[in-house]
């Protein structure tokens, strides 16, 4: 299976010791590392400042099964052109799975159809990450709640369609709650948003958070080959039809 990881990689995080702390050479390779590890054929490539995306060919869009998207201040520079892109492969059975303030990015909201907001704070405060769906892949070998020492607090309302599955619902120490792990189908493609992993903060070392990312790179992965973009067709009946007018 080929994953795609795509991240900001700007200014703002290159110098920036609490970013550093965590994400030495960038988010982009420590998911690198995370994705390699479990065995899957990795590609990272990162957005530096004011890039448009590009560096995301279509030569590794084209191979990519699962693409990763973590993004921040950047989402507004990624081209359109890109985004139609990464939605008609969604639409044809890429996997793709959104991270935290992805949440904003152009391709999950273009695929989604809504605003994608929220509610949030940043003061390092505990998270409890609650399994809603236990018997979902993405849950598998978790206990029934996580705890996390330090994130950002995203908290209701978020503006999303109803999931069609809620694997995880956040509390926050100071008091809100989150749909912090979402599923939605879109065409052939499976999308899941995960809402841990503030730049600044350890979630992406935790194993059981590093269990649920592999999970969920198994389960939005797709169990066929990715063919074209699926045309109206006019076809001939299967069986002999009597004769109405
Ligand atoms: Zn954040």
């Amino acid at each position: 299976m080929n994953v795609t990881v795509f991240s900001e990689h700007g200014k703002a995080h290159r110098d920036n010791p609490d970013v550093l702390r965590q994400h030495p050479a960038g988010i982009h390779e420590t998911l690198k590392a995370l994705f390699s590890g479990a065995g899957f054929d990795t590609t990272a490539v990162y957005q530096d400042d004011g890039d448009d995306g590009s560096m995301l060919t279509d030569e590794i869009l084209d191979k990519t099964d699962v693409l990763v998207w973590w993004g921040h201040c950047m989402h507004d520079k990624v081209s359109d052109a890109l985004v139609e892109k990464i939605v008609a492969r969604v639409l044809c059975g890429m996997g793709c799975i959104f991270l935290h303030s992805a949440h904003l990015s152009k391709p999950l909201r273009r695929l989604l159809g809504t605003g994608c907001t929220l509610k949030w704070r940043e003061v390092n405060e505990r998270e409890r990450l609650w399994v809603t769906a236990p018997a979902h892949p993405i849950a598998a070998g978790l206990p029934e709640h996580i705890e996390l020492e330090s994130e950002e607090m995203y908290g209701e309302h978020f503006d999303i369609p109803t999931p069609d599955e809620l694997v995880f619902i956040g509390w926050f120490e100071g008091g809100e709650v989150f749909r912090s792990g979402v599923t939605y189908n879109r065409g052939k493609g499976k999308i899941f948003y995960f809402q841990p992993g503030h730049e600044s903060n350890p979630s992406y070392h935790n194993p059981l958070v590093r269990k649920i990312l592999i999970n969920a790179a198994n389960w939005v992965a797709p169990s066929f080959e990715i063919g074209k973009p699926a045309e109206c067709s006019c076809v001939a009946p299967l069986e002999k039809i009597s004769g109405k007018k």
